[in-house]
């Protein structure tokens, strides 16, 4: 839809060195990108002040997870009160790669809760794993994945958070769900999101697809009209990733 900007993340994860990374943001600096994309990238924690100094600033920086609460006896962890004076615009909250190490969805939706209280935007994340998809269950999977975030989030909230749709058998597999397996899943969330928090927010939201997203796959997905953008992993790491930001032409 018009109305929802492309949005396209780029998830580092835990990769780089100083080296790589500032050969990374040359890179972005240099790239041609389209203004009709918001853009985000999200380097590993260490990397995330040094990046937003050097990085363009038409391109917006996140962190890759947070701490549930605020500041405190809490080794190991970074609030959200941290990145927002640090200055950081975005965390990505509830990726597949945490829920593994045992995030529950209530858990997760208020760890994106807190960080929308401190003013941080937030790139919510859901998606199945191969079990779900194979059964046909992922509705059943993903639904209260999004449930969890609306029971918490107000409807000035969803201004502030992109959904990313993750399917976990695609993470990192190359096995990119098609364009159709997505677009079902994304149409399927919206009417959902609708019917939990609200015809305006479903419409207004924008539902990106993370997996294996590479620029070959990127424009036929970005076609789907309920497919507003990427959570890219791998491709972020190469110069592919303004292909990816440019694939709607
Ligand atoms: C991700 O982990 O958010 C992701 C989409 O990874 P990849 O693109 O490497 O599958």
């Amino acid at each position: 839809s018009d109305a929802r900007k492309f949005f396209v993340g780029g998830n580092w994860k835990c990769n780089g060195s100083v080296q790589q990374v500032n050969d990374l943001v040359s890179m972005l600096n240099q790239s041609t990108l389209s203004t009709d994309t918001e853009v985000v990238v999200c380097p590993s924690q260490v990397y995330v002040q040094g990046v937003s100094e050097k990085l363009r600033k038409d391109i917006g920086v996140g962190a890759q997870d947070c701490w549930v609460q605020g500041n405190g006896a809490f080794t190991g962890e970074t609030s959200a009160d941290m990145l927002a004076d640090m200055g950081v615009g975005w965390v990505v909250i509830g990726h597949s790669e945490r829920r593994g190490k045992g995030e529950a969805d209530e858990e997760v939706a208020r760890k994106a809760k807190y960080a929308l209280d401190k003013g941080l935007k937030v790139i919510a994340c859901c998606g199945e794993p191969l079990e779900s998809r194979e059964a046909g269950t992922t509705n059943d999977f993903v639904f209260p994945q999004i449930k969890a975030y609306a029971d918490v989030f107000s409807k000035e909230d969803w201004a502030n958070v992109v959904i990313a749709y993750e399917p976990i058998w695609a993470i990192g597999t190359g096995l990119t769900a098609t364009p159709e397996q997505a677009q079902d899943t994304h149409a399927d969330i919206r009417q959902y999101l609708g019917e939990v928090a609200g015809a305006d927010v479903a419409e207004s939201t924008r539902i990106l697809y993370g997996g294996s997203a590479t620029g070959a796959t990127a424009p036929g997905l970005s076609a789907k009209p309920d497919i507003d953008g990427f959570l890219v992993g791998g491709a972020s790491l190469k110069p592919e990733f303004a292909d990816i930001v440019n694939c709607q032409g």
